[in-house]
């Protein structure tokens, strides 16, 4: 098991939130219903942060709003790969794949 302070790739990730989860006995909990819920609470949370700053104040985070998005990025990124190894995807892959899509769908003009 890979030390959770040196986690650098989604299959570690993977690994170390299974392990997080199987020693509180919490994978019962683990739905792919309550997860996605959960992943949808969490953005949210992203959400809520900017909801009544101006655009000019949400692109200066100060360091204390700059600390909470980054657990709440935290938050989005646990829920969505536990959502994901349910069916055996991993995110990155994904965003690759649907990258490569979407710039089929929408072609960069020349310059
Ligand atoms: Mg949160």
């Amino acid at each position: 098991m890979t030390n959770i302070n040196h986690i650098t790739a989604m299959s570690e990730l993977r690994a170390a939130l299974k392990k997080f989860s199987q020693e509180r006995d919490w994978e019962q909990f683990h739905t792919s219903k309550n997860l996605a819920m959960a992943l949808s609470v969490e953005v949210a949370e992203i959400v809520e942060m900017f909801q009544w700053l101006t655009s000019d104040e949400s692109e200066t985070l100060n360091p204390e709003q700059s600390l909470h998005l980054a657990e709440e990025v935290g938050d989005v990124m646990i829920y969505l790969t536990m959502l994901a190894a349910k069916y055996n995807l991993d995110p990155i892959e994904c965003a690759r794949s649907k990258m490569v899509k979407n710039s089929r769908k929408y072609p960069a003009k020349p310059k």
